[in-house]
């Protein structure tokens, strides 16, 4: 097993938010799980699951917590004409585009969004209103304080919006998935446009994408814009003109997670006072976790 890095939470963020310093652990196969559990209990620390960092705000604080990483843990196997068995250390988009060249697909609304799949599942992360969730049918995963082993099978329930069946503490570490048979080429021109929409919409500066879920009734963006929401700024934070659920951090310079908290929670307040509703940040707080 490697030996765990102590690196700036700001890495671990796409948003580069958090001036703490953490360990990470970048693990090369399962096993090394359960040696990092045995290490972890003897070093009294947590351990937590990273992807990209693309959801992830950072801390201001050295926790006494070990990030483990996949991220070089990203083998696929097609088998069944359409199922796909697949480590989840993969960048969804890479996974996406993999499977298009093999004649798989009918999933490329989601190749632009950035992360990796395990990210994806804990997220449940959607696009153009199709969700990683409909193409899974298994999950295998090992809870990171027990070491027990955690599966999940199609029919086992508990996806919902931006919500996943996932248990607190459990790390996915395989995923089955059903896809169709697709045309090679048609696939693959469908992932490049979605790329090129995304370019076209997507806020300048860095970022850790929506801020909120969207309530019931009605997009948070707009409920934010109308609040006046735009433009405010917290330290190297701001909240985007182009779209007013997105905080960008244009400079690219670490942030305080503080800040970043600080500007979520003033968002927050003013659709409270605007509109009335309470909304729910899409991203998840590493002092949260
Ligand atoms: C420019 C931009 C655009 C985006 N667009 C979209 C979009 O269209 N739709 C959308 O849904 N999201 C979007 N996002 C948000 C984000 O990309 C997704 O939520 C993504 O799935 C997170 O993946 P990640 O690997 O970066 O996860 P991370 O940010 O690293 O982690 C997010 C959460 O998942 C957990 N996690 C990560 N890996 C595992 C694992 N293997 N097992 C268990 N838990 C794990 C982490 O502990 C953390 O709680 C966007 C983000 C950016 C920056």
């Amino acid at each position: 097993m490697n030996a765990p890095q102590r690196i700036p939470w700001a890495n671990l963020s796409t948003l580069r938010a958090g001036v703490g310093i953490v360990q990470l652990l970048q693990l090369q196969q399962d096993e090394e799980i359960f040696e990092a559990i045995q290490q972890s209990r003897r070093e009294g620390r947590r351990l937590l699951p990273v992807g990209k960092g693309t959801n992830l705000i950072g801390s201001d604080q050295e926790l006494p917590v070990t990030m483990l990483s996949l991220s070089a843990m990203r083998a696929m196997d097609v088998f069944d004409g359409g199922k796909v068995r697949v480590q989840t250390g993969i960048p969804l988009g890479i996974f996406v585009q993999n499977l298009a060249t093999q004649g798989f697909g009918g999933i490329s609304a989601l190749a632009g969004i950035p992360g990796s799949l395990g990210g994806a599942l804990a997220m449940n992360a959607g696009a153009n209103g199709c969700s990683i969730s409909e193409f899974v049918t298994e999950m295998h995963g090992i809870h990171l304080r027990s070491g027990e082993e955690w599966q999940w099978r199609k029919g086992d329930g508990g996806w919902a919006y931006r919500h996943s069946p996932l248990p607190p503490h459990v790390m996915v570490t395989t995923a089955v998935l059903e896809l169709q048979l697709v045309d090679s080429q048609e696939e693959t021109e469908k992932i490049s446009a979605e790329w090129m929409r995304r370019r076209r919409v997507t806020p300048r500066g860095l970022s850790c994408g929506s801020v909120f879920r969207n309530p019931p009734n009605a997009p948070a963006g707009r409920l934010l814009e109308e609040a006046g929401c735009k433009g405010l700024t917290e330290g190297v934070f701001s909240v985007s003109q182009q779209h007013a659920n997105w905080i960008v951090n244009a400079s690219g310079n670490v942030g305080k997670a503080e800040d970043c908290r600080r500007l979520v929670q003033r968002m927050q307040t003013m659709v409270m006072e605007r509109h009335g509703i309470r909304l729910e940040a899409e991203w998840r707080f590493a002092d949260l976790l």
